[in-house]
Formats: C-alpha cells, structure tokens, sequence
C-alpha cells in the first residue's frame, strides 16, 4: 500500500502504469507523498463500485509538475488529487478551473477529460460536509473562527464559509497580514442589509492570546486549520481557561485521535472532531467528479478507520 510511484513513470504514455493489475489510472501527486491516507480509501472505493482501476501514490516535485499534469491524458489518466505543495502552482498548466476552486485560488482534485485538464477544490466542500456530519449543523447558521486561515487548508475553509454566507468569519493567523488579505478578498461576500448587532461579521486578528479573547465571545465553532496539534509536544493553540461548553472544535488536523485542541475542547465541555471526516469527504467529492455518480462512502470510511 505504501508503493511509491515516480514522475516518470507517467511519461512515454504511462506504459508501466497502464501494465500494472489493474492498471493506474487515478493518482495522488505530491512531494513528499508517502504518508498520504488517499489511495486507501480511493482503491476501496474502486473496489466496491467493481471500477477496474487503481489509484496510485506519485512523488512529483515542483519542477516536474507541469509535464506530469500534461502526462496524464496519454497515459490514460482519468484524473489525480493534488497535494502539497501543488495545489496552487497547477492553476496555469489547466484548460478549466472550476469557479469556487478559483475564488479559493487553489485545486485539489483534477479531472481529465477528452485530453482537457479541469480543475477543482474539495476541501472546502469537504469540509461543509464534515461540519454537518460531525455536530449535526449548518455552516449559514454558524459564527465560525478559522486559525490559521492564510495557509493552504485555511483559505478553502474560510473561502468556503464565505461562499455558504456564514453567519460571521473571524480569520486568525500568525503574520495576520495574510488573514487582512484574505479578508480583504472575501469583503463582498459580507456585504449585505442584515443586522448584525455589535460585532462585525468579517474580522482579521493576529494569533494571539488577547485577540482570540475578545473574538470567542462571538464565535460558535473554531477551526484548526494551522499546521499545529500533529505532535504531542506541539503548543496549545488556544488557552484552555478561553474554551467553553457552548463551543464546537474542528480540528483538521488528520492524524487520527485526539489532538491537545481537541482534549482541552472536551475537557472544557466542548463538541469537538479530528479531520478524518473532511479528509474522507473531499476524498468522495472527488471520486464522484471523476465517476459521476455517489461515492460508496461507507467502505471509504472503514478502510480509512482501519489504517
Ligand atoms: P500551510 O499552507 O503550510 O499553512 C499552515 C498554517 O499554519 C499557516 O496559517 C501558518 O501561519 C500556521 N502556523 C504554522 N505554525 C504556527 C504556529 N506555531 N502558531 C500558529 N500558527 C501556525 O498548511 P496547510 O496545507 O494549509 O495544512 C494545515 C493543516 O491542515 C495541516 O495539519 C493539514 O494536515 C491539515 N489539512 C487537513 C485536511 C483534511 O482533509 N482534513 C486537508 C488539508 C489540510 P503563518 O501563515 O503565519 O505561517
């Protein structure tokens, strides 16, 4: 399962891939991209849907992306998932990008079709999904705090919570000029006649303790969206005297169990949920664009439970 794949197997047509039982015609392109969670639930999902393709893992630097993207048609590729640090360099080699994937200004997923490239962005749909799945609730009805909203996974999220017209957004980030700029570009999603009483509803702040303070008093649902919480001996990210029981955690972080944020977020009587739910959804949104038709979400779900 953890086989690595290289760039150029994808060149003279693929033909190594296409030789393979059953033949690679799904990828994940990233660098590194050993420890991605993608092909295990994506070749469940082949598998269940009888789809005789596999999904492979394929290490592609950033200077190879380009002739791995134009690869693909040839090398009879119906589509690939994109990570780090892809997801916004592919944006020029594409023939078509999906219109919330270019307000988010990154792809994650790509479909090939009659030798054209099509770019979209699951993780904020995936997300949205999650919220719903995990605390039974409507983005639209929700006041939504989003640490770490100038990285990768931030911006979609936040991006997406404006395109839902979430209730409020507040975008936290350690050099908060990424999040004045994320503000900046989401402005005209805020804009409307509705009353909103005495906190505004877009607002960039710093990372730090006394922003987050003032800001909690009017937030119903905080998203760890920064690259903090995979290890134990991380920092906490929010002091634990600032949650409190009527919040809910999201905590994209994937790795399985509880994160720090996570643990002080129940401990303080909070609902709070790991990322595995938004992995699993944007994983089925793309699924379902390559194939058209619904993801088999429940063996997507137990064979990423089992890893
Ligand atoms: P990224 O683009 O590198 O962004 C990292 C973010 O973390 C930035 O906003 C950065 O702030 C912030 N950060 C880093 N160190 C920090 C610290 N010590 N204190 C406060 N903020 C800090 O990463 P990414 O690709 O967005 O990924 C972020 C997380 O989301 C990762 O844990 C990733 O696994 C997860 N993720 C989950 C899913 C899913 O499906 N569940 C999908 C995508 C990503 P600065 O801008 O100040 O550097």
């Amino acid at each position: 399962m953890s086989e690595v794949f290289r760039a150029e197997d994808l060149q003279d047509g693929g033909v190594a891939l296409k030789a393979l039982t059953p033949p690679a015609r799904l990828a994940v392109f990233g660098d590194p991209i050993a420890q991605s969670k993608s092909p295990v639930f994506q070749n469940a999902a082949l598998k269940a849907c009888g789809i005789e393709t596999q999904y492979i893992r394929l290490h592609v630097t950033p200077d190879e992306l380009e002739a791995s993207l134009r690869a693909l048609p040839a090398a009879g590729f119906l589509g690939v998932n994109l990570t780090y640090p892809h997801k916004t360099a592919a944006l020029p080699v594409l023939d078509a990008i999906d219109p919330a994937a270019k307000v988010i200004g990154a792809v994650n997923t790509i479909a090939v079709e009659d030798g054209r490239l099509t770019g979209f962005n699951t993780d904020g749909a995936g997300f949205l999904r999650a919220i719903r799945e995990e605390f039974s609730v409507d983005i639209r009805d929700l006041r939504v705090m989003v640490l770490g909203a100038g990285g990768g996974a931030g911006r979609a999220i936040a991006t997406q919570c404006a395109l839902e017209g979430c209730e409020r957004l507040v975008l936290v980030n350690r050099s908060v000029e990424k999040a004045t700029s994320l503000a900046t570009d989401l402005a005209p999603y805020f804009r409307s006649d509705r009353l909103v009483g005495p906190s505004e509803r877009l607002a960039a702040v710093p990372h730090d303790p006394a922003a987050l303070r003032a800001e909690l008093e009017h937030v119903d649902l905080i998203v760890n969206a920064t690259s903090i919480g995979m290890k134990r001996s991380d920092p906490p990210l929010i002091s634990q005297a600032l949650l409190t029981p009527n919040l809910m955690v999201y905590d994209a972080v994937y790795a399985g169990g509880r994160t720090r944020l996570i643990e002080d977020a129940l401990h303080a009587g909070a609902r709070a949920a790991n990322g595995l739910s938004m992995l699993l959804h944007q994983g089925a949104l793309a699924f379902e664009i390559w194939f058209d038709r619904p993801a088999p979400l429940a063996s997507m779900r137990s064979a990423l439970e089992a890893v």
